[in-house]
C-alpha cells in the first residue's frame, strides 16, 4: 500500500532502533501515566455531573485497564495484528496505543503525515536567520534534517545591545524523529530564556542541564556546545559532551574538545568554560554526528579528521562558502547513501577586514 511507504511512516520506522534501546527505561514511566490517567477517569465519573458523557469514559477507562493488564502480562506494546512491537516514541505520546505503523488505517496514516508536517513547519520557525552579522563576527548554518523533523538544535541569540555578546549554539539530541524534536523545541525555549539572564556561561550550563533534567523521561539526554563571542576575538565555549568544534586558524585546525557530560545525564553535571582567541579570518566549526558518521557505499563513516582538512584548507572563506564547500564533501562522500541521520554544520566566523556597515 502506498501509505505505508510515506515520508511520515518511513521517519518514524528510522527511530525504532533508537526506541527499542529506550525500552527499559521508560516502561515504569508509562505504567505510571497509565495509572495516572485511570485515576483521573475514575475521579471523572465519580463527580456528580459527568462533564463527558458517562458512556465515553467508562469506554476510555476499559482501554486503560486493558493496557495495564498487558502490561502485566507481558503482552503490552506488541501490534496485535503483526505481534510487531509498537513503535516506542508512539506509546509514550500515546500509551492506549494498539497498532504498529504498518497496521494503521490510511486514514490514520494521513493524520500522522499531516501532524508531522505541522511540526515540521512549526520546527523550523524556531530556526534563526542563516546568515547572521554582528560586530567582526559572520555566521552562517546549514540544517538538513534526515526525515520532516530533525533531534539537531541550532541557534544564535544576538545581544539586546551591540556591544554585547552574540551566544551561538549547537546540539544533537538522542534518537531521531518526533520525540527527538520535541526535545529539541524544549532546548530551544530553554535557551532562549535563560541567554538573557546573564549568567557565566558556565552557570547558563549548570542551570540548563538541571532543567533539561528535571523535565526529560530517563534515557532521554542532548549533546550541546554553546558559545559566546565577544568584541576583540575572544570566544567562550562550554560543552556538554558534543564533538570537538574546529578552529580553523592560519597555521592549521586545532580542536576545542569537550569537558562535559551531555545535558540531562545527571543533575549535578558542573561545566567548564574555555577560552579560544581568534585572528581574523579565523573560522570555527560546529557541528553534529549526522556529518562526521555520514558513511559511503562501503559503509565507512566520513570522519572527523576529513572534515578537517577540508576545512582547514578554506582558511579565511566566507562562512556561506566555507560551510558549503564542507556540506558538499560529505555529500559527494556519501553519494548514493539515503542520509541517516540529521546534519547541521554552522561556522562562527571573524571577518578578515572591518568592513564598512552602511549597506548591512
Ligand atoms: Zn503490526
Amino acid at each position: 500500500m502506498a501509505e505505508t511507504d510515506s515520508a511520515a511512516v518511513r521517519m518514524e520506522q528510522s527511530s525504532e532502533a533508537e526506541a527499542k534501546e529506550m525500552s527499559a527505561v521508560s516502561d515504569p514511566y508509562i505504567r505510571e501515566q497509565l495509572e495516572k490517567r485511570r485515576k483521573e477517569l475514575s475521579a471523572a465519573l465519580a463527580a456528580p455531573v459527568a462533564a463527558a458523557p458517562a458512556a465515553s469514559l467508562i469506554e476510555l477507562l476499559g482501554e486503560v485497564d486493558s493496557a495495564l493488564h498487558r502490561m502485566d502480562d507481558g503482552t503490552y506494546g506488541i501490534c496485535t495484528e503483526c505481534h510487531d512491537s509498537v513503535e516506542k516514541d508512539r506509546l509514550l505520546a500515546d500509551p492506549l496505543v494498539r497498532l504498529c505503523l504498518d497496521h494503521l488505517t490510511s486514514d490514520e496514516q494521513r493524520a500522522l503525515e499531516r501532524d508531522l508536517e505541522l511540526a515540521s513547519r512549526v520546527q523550523r520557525g524556531l530556526l534563526p536567520r542563516t546568515d547572521l552579522r554582528h560586530g567582526d563576527w559572520r555566521v552562517h548554518y546549514q540544517y538538513k534534517p534526515a526525515g520532516m523533523v530533525s533531534g539537531d538544535y541550532c541557534d544564535l541569540i544576538p545581544p539586546p545591545a551591540e556591544d554585547g555578546e552574540l551566544v551561538f549554539l549547537l546540539g544533537d539530541v538522542a534518537g531521531k524523529g518526533v520525540a527527538a524534536s520535541l526535545l529539541m523545541t524544549h532546548l530551544h525555549a530553554m535557551f532562549r530564556s535563560l541567554a538573557g539572564v546573564g549568567l557565566a556561561l558556565d552557570k547558563l550550563l549548570e542551570v540548563a542541564n538541571s532543567v533539561f533534567c528535571q523535565s526529560t523521561i530517563a534515557g532521554q539526554y542532548a549533546t550541546l556546545i554553546c558559545g559566546r563571542a565577544g568584541q576583540r576575538g575572544e570566544i567562550e565555549i562550554g560543552s556538554a559532551g558534543h564533538l570537538a568544534a574546529l578552529l580553523i586558524a592560519k597555521d592549521g585546525v586545532r580542536q576545542v574538545c569537550s569537558t562535559g557530560v551531555p545535558l540531562g545525564m545527571f543533575s549535578t553535571s558542573r561545566y567548564t568554560v574555555q577560552h579560544v582567541r581568534m585572528e581574523r579570518g579565523d573560522s570555527l566549526l560546529l557541528y553534529t554526528d549526522g556529518i562526521s558518521e555520514a558513511v559511503n557505499a562501503s559503509g565507512t563513516e566520513y570522519g572527523a579528521a576529513r572534515l578537517s582538512i577540508v576545512a582547514g584548507e578554506r582558511h579565511g572563506w566566507v562562512p556561506q562558502e566555507l560551510a558549503a564547500a564542507c556540506m558538499k564533501d560529505v555529500q559527494n562522500y556519501s553519494s548514493g547513501r539515503k542520509q541517516a541521520d540529521d546534519q547541521t554544520l554552522m561556522v562562527v566566523h571573524r571577518a578578515d577586514t572591518v568592513e564598512l556597515s552602511l549597506n548591512d
